[in-house]
């Protein structure tokens, strides 16, 4: 495995290609922070084109909102996510959050997000169904905070450019990222400019993905959704697909 400041600059490096490449992504399709935190909920375990078709459920029977989970009763709840699979859990699930942030934030989702993050970390991660992959979906693309969001592709990435070992906890993936990444947005000010052309966005712009948010947040947005990009188009579980891939130059170092 690479030392420190090799696989600082490495990550830095990763970013840096993706993001001249492809641009911004456009992170997280949705309308309202809320609509984030369900979808965070639903894409466990399922593909995000299941979650969407739930979410029009939602939207169209007028309930996807803090409100709408809290007076719909369950059964009817889990008709409407049963596209998304584990239907039952998930709308369980759901009825637990809208629980959690009427009694703890008296329903408002602002009070939620204006927490210190390492505080509301803690309390997400203690909900029944949140582990930190959803938390942190949570806290970044919802809430804005600095955190960032590590999954699978990140994980299949960074093992096979030597970043970490397999048996390496999320929280050493996250704290590689956001290390290595801190100063990003101070030697990459374009990442932050809203004006910047969508090269190879894989989401249009939506109110969520142009939200305001600080230059940390943006570029730990950013840096998920193009690995995201990278995982699935190139880095697939067998056979990858490295000559093709922006990264394959960086196989060499
Ligand atoms: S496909 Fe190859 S070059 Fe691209 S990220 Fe995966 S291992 Fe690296």
């Amino acid at each position: 495995m690479k030392k420190r400041a090799a696989q600082q600059q490495l990550i830095r490096e990763i970013l840096r290609i993706l993001y001249g490449r492809w641009g911004r992504q456009h992170w997280w399709p949705a309308e309202t922070p809320f609509e984030v935190i369900v979808g965070a909920y639903l894409t466990q375990n399922t593909a995000w084109t299941n979650v969407e078709k739930a979410l029009q459920q939602m939207r169209s029977a007028g309930v996807l909102s803090v409100e709408g989970i809290r007076k719909i009763p369950l059964t009817r709840l889990e008709k409407l996510v049963r596209s998304a699979g584990y239907f039952r859990q998930k709308a369980t699930r759901l009825k637990q959050f809208v629980a959690f942030l009427d009694e703890r934030y008296q329903g408002s989702l602002q009070k939620m997000f204006a927490q210190p993050t390492a505080e509301l970390r803690e309390e997400l991660l203690a909900l029944n169904g949140i582990g930190p992959e959803t938390a942190d979906s949570i806290l970044l693309y919802a809430g804005q905070h600095p955190v960032f969001v590590v999954d699978s592709y990140t994980r299949r990435i960074f093992e096979r450019h030597g970043l970490v070992k397999p048996s390496a906890k999320y929280e050493e993936l996250r704290e590689l990222v956001e290390t290595g990444l801190a100063d990003f947005a101070l030697s990459h000010p374009d990442i932050i400019d809203p004006e910047l052309l969508p090269l190879g966005s894989c989401h249009q712009p939506s109110p969520m993905s142009t939200a305001s948010r600080c230059a940390q947040a943006q570029v730990f947005n950013e840096m998920h959704g193009l690995l995201v990009g990278v995982g699935k188009n190139y880095c697939l579980k067998s056979n990858p697909k490295c000559n093709e891939c922006p990264l394959g130059s960086l196989l060499k170092k």
